[in-house]
């Protein structure tokens, strides 16, 4: 029979580019292959639906992170594993997540600023850099890097399999999954 494991809140915070949602997706799929509840919270999806109406303020950026937050507490009290992706750069609004939801576990996606604007996945450093896009994180916002992290994850350097590979490791070690031994018998 399948052992249910505690839920938890993992949490990936960096710069728009970082990697989040390249782990977090790698992440789901390889935890739903092992037979975990998942739910995955992913900044560009969140604002489309959930927080639509709030912007990129210090005020908004935080109602942001609160619903999320109280979404993650619903589901990580209730059993459930909850891969957030947000870039979520002010440490107070981290720190609430931290308190208030299941096994947090803060992963810091720390990949320097250059790789991020080498990479612009999505075309938007360009427009910070030019000026047309503002309250960019990074550029013209700010960023707070964690303090205490339970994981740092180097991207510049390592493959997304790799990066991924660690945060289950860690998941393994906390008992918070099936160790893998005990996932192949
Ligand atoms: P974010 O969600 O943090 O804004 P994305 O996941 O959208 O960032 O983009 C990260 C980019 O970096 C992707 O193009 C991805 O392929 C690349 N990348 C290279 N190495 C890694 C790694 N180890 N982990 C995650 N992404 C990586």
């Amino acid at each position: 029979m399948a052992q249910r494991n505690d839920g938890f809140t993992l949490w990936l915070t960096g710069l728009s580019g970082a990697g989040k949602t390249t782990i977090a997706l790698e992440l789901e799929q390889r935890l739903l292959a092992i037979g975990q509840r998942i739910e995955r919270l992913d900044g560009d999806t969140v604002r489309e639906g959930l927080t639509r109406d709030l912007g990129f303020s210090k005020e908004d950026r935080d109602k942001n992170i609160e619903r999320v937050t109280f979404v993650a507490k619903l589901l990580s009290r209730n059993g459930v594993g909850v891969v957030c992706s947000f870039i979520s750069p002010y440490r107070d609004a981290r720190d609430k997540a931290r308190r208030e939801t299941t096994n947090f576990i803060e992963v810091f996606v720390d990949t320097p600023l250059e790789v991020c604007i080498e990479r612009d996945v999505k075309g938007l450093y360009q427009k910070a850099l030019a000026g047309e896009l503002k309250q960019f994180t990074g550029i013209d916002d700010p960023y707070e890097a964690p303090e205490q992290p339970e994981l740092v994850i180097r991207t510049a350097g390592e493959t997304v399999q790799e990066s991924v590979d660690h945060i289950l490791a860690y998941l393994e070690r906390r008992e918070l999954i099936p160790t893998a031994t005990a996932v192949t018998i």
